[in-house]
């Protein structure tokens, strides 16, 4: 088994890279592609510990973007040597902009009266610093019982607090990963949150025309019948197939490590071509 979709304490995920990788190893686990949001800190940390221990680590990145007013995450894979470094300057930027948006959040949740710094936020966000870490201060300073309460009266999408931050177009980050050398797939199709499966279908059909060469068939929100429709549409289209479990470790309790239980030869697939 492997599992093409995980976070690190680099993103939204609690455990350190290192640890995710032994995690992997002891876990019986093929090969793992460390996936965080926006950054390959993550991976980059992880890389010699796996080299030492002979563990297959692939790089991977998560990219929001948005297509046809749905909010549309991308993976991007790195399966033959490193990303072309255009790509991490653009990276870059997109974390610049997320400090940006982080101030804006702060300067609204301290006109609410909540006593919260960009310092004590970021202290626990290390390379990328997003609401979870917010999330995780208000619960410290006694504003909230428990996360999801954090977001439900502060920084939710429909809360006081919330500020939006840039997406970019679907078709320009699955471009930016092909340009960098990446294979793109559709993270978690489940999500898009479309019920009628024509519809369903014809969105992702659609997302070939962006340049879309892969879609996650498995994911550990797929029961076994999204997973019979998404390998379907994957052949129907010629999609390649990619899958995981998007283990995000305590921050999403219930989601194990290679939960999605995707087998080997998805992984050899992707490399063949
Ligand atoms: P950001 O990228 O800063 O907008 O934060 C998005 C992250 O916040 C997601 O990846 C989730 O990990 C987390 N998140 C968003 N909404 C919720 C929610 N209602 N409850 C718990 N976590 C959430
Ligand atoms: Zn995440
Ligand atoms: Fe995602
Ligand atoms: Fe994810």
């Amino acid at each position: 088994m492997v599992d093409l979709h995980s976070h690190t304490d680099e993103s939204d995920g609690s455990t350190p890279p290192e640890q995710l990788v032994a995690m992997a190893a002891d876990t019986g686990l093929t090969a793992l592609a460390i996936t965080d949001h926006d950054t390959f800190a993550g991976y980059e940390k992880a890389k010699p510990a796996a080299m030492r221990a002979g563990f297959d680590l692939v790089r991977g990145i998560e990219l929001n973007s948005k297509h046809q007013g749905r909010v549309v995450h991308i993976l991007g894979y790195f399966l033959n040597g490193d990303p072309a470094p255009e790509l991490q300057r653009w990276l870059n930027h997109v974390l610049e902009a997320r400090r940006e948006r982080n101030r804006r959040m702060i300067d609204r949740l301290r006109g609410l009266g909540v006593d919260i710094t960009l310092e004590e936020v970021e202290a626990l966000g290390r390379t990328l610093t997003g609401r979870p870490h917010f999330a995780k201060v208000l619960l410290s300073k006694g504003y909230v019982d428990n996360r999801e309460d954090a977001f439900r009266k502060y920084i939710g999408e429909d809360a006081i607090g919330y500020v939006e931050r840039e997406t970019v177009p679907t078709a320009e980050a699955i471009e930016r990963l092909h340009n960098a050398g990446g294979v793109a797939s559709l993270a978690h199709p489940i999500r898009l949150g479309i019920r009628d499966a024509e519809a369903e279908e014809r969105f992702i059909a659609g997302l070939r025309d962006s340049g879309l060469t892969a879609i996650e068939v498995y994911h550990s929100d797929h029961r076994p019948a999204d997973v019979q429709r998404y390998l379907g549409i994957a052949e129907k289209y010629g999609f390649r197939v990619t899958g995981g479990s998007d283990f995000h470790g305590d921050n999403k309790p219930g989601v194990q490590l290679g939960k999605a239980r995707v087998p080997d030869s998805v992984l050899a697939g992707l490399r063949r071509q």
